[in-house]
């Protein structure tokens, strides 16, 4: 196999990212980066005309907060990271890129070329936000083959490992598994049935504002405020002291993990002070989190049309699961024995590679068994009036939590004589007005023919593929014709800003390499 054909599978994570690759035995590996690391921690520090990436960018962040920038992935799908780098709004799939950026030169310094790739996303990202990373692909200068759920990425790697993927162990057993993947900025969860070497997601949902990083919040603010108690000063007041805050909050929660006590250490404005931490202080000021989980637990599993009990077992991914309360949750909540079998850092990127392997058998006309399937984890719909109470109405197309991929049509009538255009709004999620949806875009089909009657017929076809993208067209049925349709996006990258970026991102020169 040369090098330009190994199935590589990125784990584009909030904190870290993870490179894996199928090997010549067909089993998946870590790829480690220039420095040795399993995994890389997704933060830039700009500089002129290149970046640091990774470790040595985190370590420098206190001293040039301004040009430092991680957890892009809470803003994949936003127009910009939520704060200016030395002044300049960058989109957060340009961050994510240079990340990507990285780990590509790393992996080439050692293997070849790394070009196909499949990139993972939380199963909870709605279409926007995977658009943006498969934009993060192409501007690293990437071809993405396709993105893939996190918790399928982990399912397919579990699957492996006990055999339901081999060759010649194709198992009989079916599972269903519930993937608990509490990241660092993420939280998911995602009802699995894995039979043989089918993979079939029955119910997903989460939350993208939920991770571990919340859980050092809580210990910096509790640190700050007994250090203004003290002193009288905040020490959250000065960036640089800030993001020194917060790989130390960091720190001590993960000294929690293996020990039940330990000192948070403030220095701020010539003062210092050391605040115990107990363990217990920790999962009393975050208990509120865990709750959140156990809900999102609840309602994935109605949604999957189960009870607790039907489930076979439950896999935990990302490395907030390290946490002894993630265990004793889920223990007292739901008496789950849980599964530490794969790798909770390395599974989703392991699984990512296989399926990276899969596609590409598939590419060159070889067979491969395993098929996945997904379900969408938003809805769909169309903004419109109601006509009654004049209030906006969310017209729902395709329900979440529907099996991709799935073609749904909405039929539309013209107003006017003569009219030539018809205007569609597209969102995701939302109440039945409208009220905290994902705007999509905006669908417009144009050039309709002169002189069509009011109330002609449009019907506007949506396809959400299997990896969860969307397709619009629309069809004038009266005339057998297809109209021309052109999708402006709310969000993110337009085509020409995209190209743009290309050739930006092209020029910035990463480093160390
Ligand atoms: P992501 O997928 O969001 O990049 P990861 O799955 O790599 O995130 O998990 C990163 C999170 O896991 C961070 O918030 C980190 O603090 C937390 N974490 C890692 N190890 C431990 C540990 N031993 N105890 C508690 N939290 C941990
Ligand atoms: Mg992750």
């Amino acid at each position: 196999m040369s090098s330009t054909q190994t199935p590589i599978g990125i784990d584009l994570g909030t904190t870290f990212s993870v490179v894996a690759r199928v090997d010549r035995h067909g089993n998946p590996e870590t790829i480690t980066n220039a420095a040795g690391e399993r995994w890389t921690p997704s933060a830039v520090l700009f500089e002129e005309g290149s970046v640091i990436v990774g470790t040595e960018a985190r370590n420098a962040a206190y001293l040039e907060p301004e040009g430092f920038a991680d957890f892009a992935k809470r803003d994949m799908g936003d127009d910009g990271y939520h704060r200016t780098i030395h002044g300049q709004l960058y989109p957060p799939e340009v961050i994510q890129s240079l990340v990507l950026k990285k780990l590509k030169v790393d992996y080439e310094e050692r293997y070849g070329e790394m070009r196909d790739v499949v990139i993972t996303v939380p199963a909870y990202f709605n279409e926007p936000r995977r658009k943006a990373t498969q934009d993060a692909g192409r501007l690293a200068g990437l071809n993405v083959l396709d993105i893939i759920n996190e918790p399928t990425a982990a399912a397919i790697a579990y699957g492996f490992q006990q055999g339901f993927l081999s060759k010649e162990g194709k198992a009989e057993r079916s599972e269903r598994v519930l993937v608990y993947d509490l990241g660092g900025g993420t939280f998911d969860v995602t009802v699995m049935e894995i039979c043989g070497s089918d993979f079939k997601t029955l119910a997903t949902g989460g939350d993208v504002h939920l991770g571990g990083i919340d859980f050092d919040q809580r210990l910096i603010d509790y640190a700050c405020d007994q250090f203004i108690e003290k002193h009288g000063q905040d020490p959250r007041s000065e960036p640089s002291g800030v993001q020194r805050l917060k790989r130390i909050g960091e720190d001590v929660k993960r000294a929690l993990t293996h020990r039940t006590q330990t000192t948070f250490p403030v220095d701020h404005a010539g003062y210092s002070l050391r605040v115990p931490i107990s363990r217990e202080l920790l999962e009393e000021k975050t208990a509120d989190l865990m709750t959140r989980t156990v809900f999102t637990i609840r309602s994935v599993v109605r949604q999957a049309g189960l009870q607790l009990s039907d489930l076979t077992r439950v896999l935990l991914v990302g490395g907030s699961t390290r946490m002894p309360m993630v265990d004793s949750t889920l223990q007292k909540e739901f008496g789950f024995e849980l599964d530490r079998t794969v790798s909770t850092d390395e599974a989703v990127a392991h699984g990512a590679a296989l399926y990276a392997g899969v596609l590409m058998t598939r590419q060159t006309g070889g067979i491969s068994g395993m098929t996945v399937q997904n379900v969408n984890s938003h809805s769909l719909g169309v903004l419109g009036t109601d006509t009654k109470t004049g209030r906006p109405r969310n017209g729902v197309v395709v329900p979440a939590n529907t099996a991709l991929p799935v073609t749904k049509g909405k039929r539309f009538s013209t107003a006017r004589d003569g009219q030539t255009s018809v205007k569609v709004s597209v969102i995701e999620g939302g109440s039945a007005t409208g009220q905290n949806s994902t705007p999509v875009g905006e669908c417009v089909v144009r050039d309709l023919p002169e002189g069509l009657p009011k109330g002609t017929h449009v019907d506007v076809i949506f396809t959400y593929k299997e990896n969860g993208r969307l397709e619009v067209q629309a069809t004038i049925p009266s005339l057998k014709k297809n109209a021309k349709l052109v999708v402006q996006r709310d969000t993110g990258l337009s085509d020409a800003r995209l190209e743009e970026w290309i050739s930006r991102v092209e020029k910035i020169a990463v480093s160390p390499s």
